[in-house]
C-alpha cells in the first residue's frame, strides 16, 4: 500500500467541497445526505452507505454530470450550508467549560460503531462508543477517542440451509474506509513504537472524522513488521489470549503514545472496559517522566482524573491474562518505563498470579461506574474482592445509564414528526418539556407507525429475497418472499447477540402458544428476527438453528423471518418499523441494553425483562415488563425463573399486547396503543438519549474529576503517597477497646474506644454498621472523636447515637480518613470490630 493510494482524485470544482463531506462521518446521521449521496450512485450508496465509498467510485462523467446539475448543485448548497449551520451553532459545552476541561477527554474503547460504513465493532459495547461520540460531537465535548482499525472487523454471518451460521471475514481496505493516515504538522504519516519481545512493534495511525471530534485508530499491519504481528489488529475478538493481549497493548500503550507524540495533553482518560488499562500505566509513566517523581506518587496524581467504565455482568467477563504471558510480552515495555511487572500485577490484584484487566484499570482510576441502576449494584458485587473486608453495599461503584444517539436512530418519518413538534435543535440541549408531543393529533402518530411498519416490511422483502437465492436450495420459490410479513400486523423485533443469557429461545418455549399468536386469524402477531452469535458460542448458534427450524413449518410462513448479519444497518430499518421490540435476558445480567431504547423516538414500544435500563424506565403507562419489580436479590437467583418468564410473556402477548393493538375507535385508530406510545416517545425519548447521558458524564464526572486533578500537584501527590504509607505501616497494630451501649430515650448510645498506635486521629474515622433487617434500613453511623483516654496512651474515645435495636446488630469499624482521596477506592484499610 503506498502513498499514492491516498492522493485525493480531483473533483470538478464546484463538487469539491463533496470530500471533506463524505470524510466526516457526522454526515452518517443525517436523513438529507442520504439523498446526496444517492443522487450520486444509487446502487453503490445503498450497498454501502459508504460516502467515501461512492464519491471515489463514481464515475468522472457522472460527477462531470452533477456539477452542471442545477438542481443537484442547489440541494447539494442547502446540505452544506446546513450542516455548516448545525456545526457552528453553539454547542452546549460552551468554551468556558472547555476550559474546565483542559486539554480534553481521551476516550479509549476497544470497538466502535459510528457507521456501518466503518465496520470496527461487534455489538452493544462499539455501538455505545459510536454514540458516545457523535454525542460529545453534538454537545461540543472536547473528546479525542482511541481504538484499533481492524483489517477484518468482526466476522460476518450467513446462514445455510440447516441454519448453521457461516462466518466469513471480508477486508476493510483502508482506502475504501471514510479515514485519512494521520498526519503531523510536517505532513509525515504518524507512527507509533510500542516495544515487544525482540522487537518493537510499528503501528500506522488513521484518523476518521465523528464532527467535532476525532477517531484515531492503531494498526500494526505496517510492511515492515513481522507477518504474525502485522495480523494484530486483524480481527475483532478472535483468536486467543496471546493475541488479545497484543491488541490491548495496542491499544493501551500505542494509544497513549500517540497523543502524547501528537502534542496532545488530555486532561482526563476515560476507558470504556478494561481492556484500554494499560493506557493508564502509560499514562502515569509519562507523568513521571516529566516530574521526575515515583511511579506510585504518578499514579496517585494521574488517577484522580482517569474515569474506568465497566459493562460487565459477571467477573467471568473480565479479561485476563497468565502470569507467564504478561511477563513475556509486557517485560520489554515495562523496562523502558522503568517499571515492573510485580507492581502492575499487585495493583491489578493484590499480588495475584494473573494479570486481571478490570482490576488493573480499578486500581489506576480515580472513580469507576457501571451503566445502569442494577448494574451498579452488580458492579459492587463482583468488584468487591478488591475492596477486603468492605461490605458490597459499600464499594463506591457510580453508575451513568447507557442513552443512545437519536439522530443515528430515528427515522425519517419520525423526524419530520419530531421537527414539527419540537424544531430541529431539539437533540441538542437538555429536553425540558415535559409532553412535547402533546400537539400532535393520533392520526398522525398512527400513520407515521404505520408507514414505517410498511417500510420495514418491503426492506425486509427484499433483503430476504437474496437470502434465500443464495442459501434455500429448497421447493419455496425465491418469488414467495414477495409474500413475507404483513404490512399492517402488529410486528415484533427481536435482535441481539444469540447467547444463552439473553434468552433468543425464550418465545419457543411452548411452540404451541407461540404459534397461536402468530395464526390468529383476525389478529396475527409476526416475528423480525436477527442475531450473530460469538463463533466459538455452540449453545448461541445451536439457538439460531432452531429458530431457523421453527421458521420452516408451513403453518407459520412467511409469519416470521430471521434477518442474516445484524449491524448497524440491519438495526436501524428494525428498530424503525416494529411496533415492539422484545428482549428477555436472563436478570440481572443485561448490564442495561440500548437496542430498545432506539425504538422510542420512533413510537416503538418495549416488551422487556424488568432488568438494566428498563428497570428504570418502565411504569405500565410506556410499556410493558416481564417480572416488574424484582429486587436485586430475587435478580440474582440466575436461571430459576425460565419457565415462569416465559409463562408471563406469552400472557403478557395475549391479554394486553395483542388486543391493545387490534382494538380501534371509530376513527380506525387503537387508542390505548397510541396512548402508550405517546407516553414512551414523550417520556422516555429524551432521558434515554446519549445526550443526557453524555451530560451526566461531563457534569457529574469529568468537571469535578478535573477539578480534583489540579489539586494533585507532585507534593499533594507525594504526601498522599506518605499517608496511605503511614495507614498501611500502623494498620495490623490498631485495636478496639472497651464497647459500650446505653439506651438514651429511644435511641441507643454507642460509646467505643480505640488504640491507634500511633496514628492521629484525624488519619482514621470509625463507623457503626447495622445490616438492613426486619427492624430497618441499614445504618453506617460515624462516630465523633470525644478526645484521648487519660490512662491509655495513643487510645481515643468515640461516641455516637444510633436507633434502638438489639446491641448484636451493631458492629463498629474503623477505615482510613483523607478528603483529597476517593475512599475506599484509594485506600480501602478497614477493620472490623468482629
Ligand atoms: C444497539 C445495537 C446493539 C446493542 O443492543 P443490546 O440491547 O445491548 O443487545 C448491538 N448490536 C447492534 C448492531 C446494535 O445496533
Amino acid at each position: 500500500m503506498t502513498l499514492a493510494a491516498y492522493t485525493i482524485r480531483a473533483l470538478p470544482e464546484p463538487l469539491n467541497g463533496l470530500i471533506s463531506m463524505a470524510l466526516d462521518l457526522k454526515w452518517s446521521w443525517h436523513h438529507g445526505s442520504d439523498q446526496l449521496w444517492r443522487r450520486l450512485d444509487t446502487e453503490l450508496w445503498e450497498a454501502t452507505h459508504n460516502a467515501w465509498f461512492v464519491l471515489n467510485s463514481v464515475s468522472a462523467e457522472r460527477l462531470q454530470q452533477l456539477a452542471e446539475d442545477r438542481e443537484f448543485l442547489a440541494f447539494y448548497q442547502q446540505q452544506l450550508s446546513r450542516h455548516q449551520a448545525l456545526t457552528s451553532a453553539p454547542p452546549w459545552c460552551s468554551r468556558d467549560d472547555e476550559a474546565q476541561l483542559a486539554g480534553g477527554i481521551a476516550w479509549f474503547c476497544m470497538e466502535y460503531g459510528v457507521s456501518e460504513s466503518l465496520p470496527l465493532y461487534s455489538g452493544g459495547l462499539g455501538v455505545l462508543a459510536g454514540d458516545y461520540l457523535k454525542t460529545a460531537s453534538d454537545l461540543g465535548v472536547p473528546v479525542t477517542a482511541i481504538g484499533l482499525l481492524y483489517q477484518q472487523g468482526y466476522f460476518r454471518q450467513a446462514l445455510n440451509a440447516e441454519g448453521e451460521q457461516l462466518e466469513f471475514y471480508p477486508y476493510n481496505d483502508p482506502t475504501m474506509l471514510p479515514v485519512m493516515p494521520l498526519r503531523n504538522d510536517a505532513g509525515d504519516w504518524v507512527r507509533v513504537n510500542v516495544p515487544f519481545p525482540g522487537r518493537a512493534l510499528r503501528l500506522r495511525v488513521w484518523k476518521a472524522q465523528v464532527g467535532r471530534c476525532e477517531l484515531l485508530l492503531l494498526d500494526s499491519n505496517d510492511p515492515r513488521n513481522e507477518p504474525g504481528d502485522r495480523g494484530i489488529t486483524s480481527e475483532l475478538y478472535s483468536g486467543g489470549l496471546e493475541k488479545r493481549l497484543q491488541q490491548e497493548m495496542v491499544l493501551g500503550i500505542g494509544g497513549w503514545r500517540l497523543l502524547a507524540q501528537t502534542g496532545r495533553e488530555p486532561g482526563l482518560c476515560h476507558i470504556n472496559e478494561g481492556h484500554s488499562a494499560l493506557a493508564l500505566i502509560e499514562r502515569a509513566a509519562h507523568w513521571q517522566r516529566q516530574n521526575k517523581t515515583s511511579f506510585e506518587v504518578a499514579r496517585q496524581a494521574t488517577r484522580a482524573t482517569n474515569l474506568f467504565t465497566t459493562h460487565t455482568s459477571v467477573a467471568a467477563g473480565f479479561d485476563r491474562f497468565p502470569e507467564s504471558l504478561a511477563r513475556l510480552y509486557l517485560t520489554p515495555w515495562l523496562e523502558d518505563i522503568g517499571n515492573t511487572l510485580d507492581t502492575i500485577l499487585s495493583i491489578a490484584n493484590g499480588g495475584g498470579s494473573e494479570l486481571n484487566m478490570s482490576g488493573l484499570a480499578l486500581g489506576m482510576s480515580g472513580r469507576f461506574n457501571g451503566v445502569s441502576e442494577i448494574h451498579r449494584q452488580v458492579t459492587q458485587s463482583i468488584f468487591q474482592p478488591w475492596f477486603g473486608r468492605w461490605p458490597a453495599a459499600d464499594v463506591p461503584a457510580e453508575y451513568v445509564t447507557n442513552g443512545v444517539h437519536t439522530p443515528t436512530w430515528d427515522s425519517p418519518e419520525a423526524d419530520e414528526l419530531w421537527t414539527e413538534a419540537c424544531g430541529q435543535d431539539r437533540w441538542r440541549q437538555p429536553m425540558t418539556d415535559p409532553y412535547p408531543l402533546r400537539d400532535t393529533p393520533d392520526h398522525d402518530l398512527w400513520q407515521m407507525r404505520r408507514n414505517q411498519r410498511h417500510r420495514l416490511v418491503y426492506y425486509l422483502r427484499k433483503r430476504l429475497q437474496n437470502q434465500h437465492c443464495e442459501h434455500e436450495d429448497d421447493s419455496r420459490p425465491a418469488a414467495a418472499c414477495g409474500m413475507l410479513l404483513d404490512t399492517e400486523s402488529l410486528t415484533l423485533g427481536f435482535a441481539r447477540r444469540f447467547t444463552s443469557y439473553k434468552r433468543p429461545d425464550l418465545l419457543l418455549t411452548d411452540p404451541q402458544r407461540l404459534i397461536s399468536l402468530l395464526t390468529s386469524r383476525d389478529r396475527p402477531l409476526q416475528i423480525v428476527l436477527a442475531g450473530k452469535a460469538h463463533p466459538n458460542d455452540a449453545e448461541g448458534k445451536a439457538l439460531i438453528k432452531r429458530w431457523k427450524q421453527f421458521i420452516r413449518r408451513p403453518e407459520i410462513e412467511g409469519r416470521i423471518v430471521f434477518v442474516e448479519d445484524y449491524d448497524m444497518a440491519v438495526a436501524s430499518e428494525l428498530i424503525q418499523g416494529v411496533d415492539v421490540w422484545l428482549n428477555c435476558p436472563r436478570h440481572p445480567w443485561e448490564a442495561c441494553g440500548t437496542s430498545g431504547m432506539k425504538v422510542l423516538v420512533n413510537g416503538g414500544l418495549n416488551l422487556s425483562q424488568y432488568d438494566g435500563w428498563w428497570a428504570e424506565a418502565w411504569h405500565p403507562e410506556v410499556g410493558w415488563a416481564i417480572r416488574p419489580g424484582a429486587t436485586f436479590a430475587e435478580l440474582s437467583q440466575t436461571d430459576k425463573h425460565d419457565a415462569d418468564d416465559a409463562d408471563e410473556l406469552y400472557r403478557l402477548l395475549e391479554q394486553q399486547v395483542v388486543p391493545e393493538f387490534y382494538q380501534r375507535s371509530e376513527q380506525g385508530l387503537p387508542e390505548t396503543w397510541l396512548a402508550k406510545v405517546r407516553a414512551s416517545m414523550d417520556q422516555l425519548t429524551a432521558h434515554y438519549s446519549a445526550n443526557r447521558m453524555v451530560r451526566e458524564y461531563v457534569n457529574a464526572f469529568y468537571r469535578p474529576m478535573v477539578a480534583q486533578g489540579r489539586e494533585r500537584t507532585p507534593r499533594i501527590a507525594r504526601e498522599l503517597v506518605l499517608f496511605r504509607e503511614t495507614i498501611t505501616k500502623h494498620w495490623p497494630r490498631l485495636r478496639f477497646g472497651r464497647l459500650a451501649y446505653t439506651r438514651s430515650g429511644d435511641e441507643l448510645k454507642v460509646e467505643l474506644d480505640v488504640y491507634l498506635d500511633g496514628l492521629g486521629p484525624e488519619l482514621v474515622a470509625v463507623d457503626v454498621v447495622a445490616e438492613a433487617s426486619s427492624l430497618g434500613e441499614r445504618v453506617v453511623q460515624p462516630m465523633t472523636l470525644q478526645g484521648p483516654l487519660a490512662e491509655e496512651a495513643q487510645t481515643y474515645h468515640y461516641e455516637c447515637l444510633v436507633p434502638d435495636r438489639p446491641s448484636e446488630h451493631y458492629t463498629p469499624r474503623l477505615r482510613a480518613r483523607n478528603a483529597r482521596l476517593n475512599l475506599p477506592l484509594e485506600a480501602p484499610h478497614i477493620l472490623w470490630f468482629r
